[in-house]
């Protein structure tokens, strides 16, 4: 498989997954396909909500049904909107927790590829696992260990 092919591929799966965006308010219809390192393409489509913070970007919808098949590394993110969006902050700090150096390829409906950056370029000085290392000694917890109760 080629680099152009896959990405060909990631724009019709996302095209896809754009039809099925449920975006009454916005209008706006967001296609994302994301590739797992395993190969394994996943889509999303934005999802809003009359509650407007309940909705869900595209880009997180693939990101959690990648991650519920059991998938953690990613190399390409490919986001279809009639303009060629990015991503927002929420999606970044989201997709850096799993692959800081993925790859974003936006396109417009056109398929015009607008912009291509490395995620760990529009999340600068992130805030990730790392982040939390002096939390470190709690890694001998289980999920079993019981929770303390009041
Ligand atoms: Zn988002």
């Amino acid at each position: 498989m080629t680099k152009d092919n896959t990405l060909e591929q990631m724009y019709t799966h996302a095209k896809q997954a754009q039809a099925h965006a449920y975006c009454p308010y916005s209008k706006y219809q967001v296609g994302a396909a994301l590739r797992a390192k395993s190969g394994e393409i996943y889509t999303g489509c934005n999802v809003e909500n009359a509650s407007w913070s309940v909705s869900i970007c595209a880009e997180r919808t693939a990101l959690v049904k990648a991650l519920s098949e059991g998938e953690r590394e990613f190399t390409h993110l490919l986001i279809l909107t009639r303009d060629g969006g990015i991503s927002c902050g929420i999606c970044r700090q989201m997709l850096n927790e799993f692959s800081p150096d993925l790859e974003i390829i936006t396109s417009n409906s056109k398929g015009i590829e607008v912009l291509r950056r490395r995620l760990s370029e529009l999340l600068p000085e992130p805030f990730g696992p790392t982040s939390l290392q002096h939390l470190a000694h709690l890694d001998d917890r289980t999920i079993d260990d019981p929770v303390d109760t009041l």
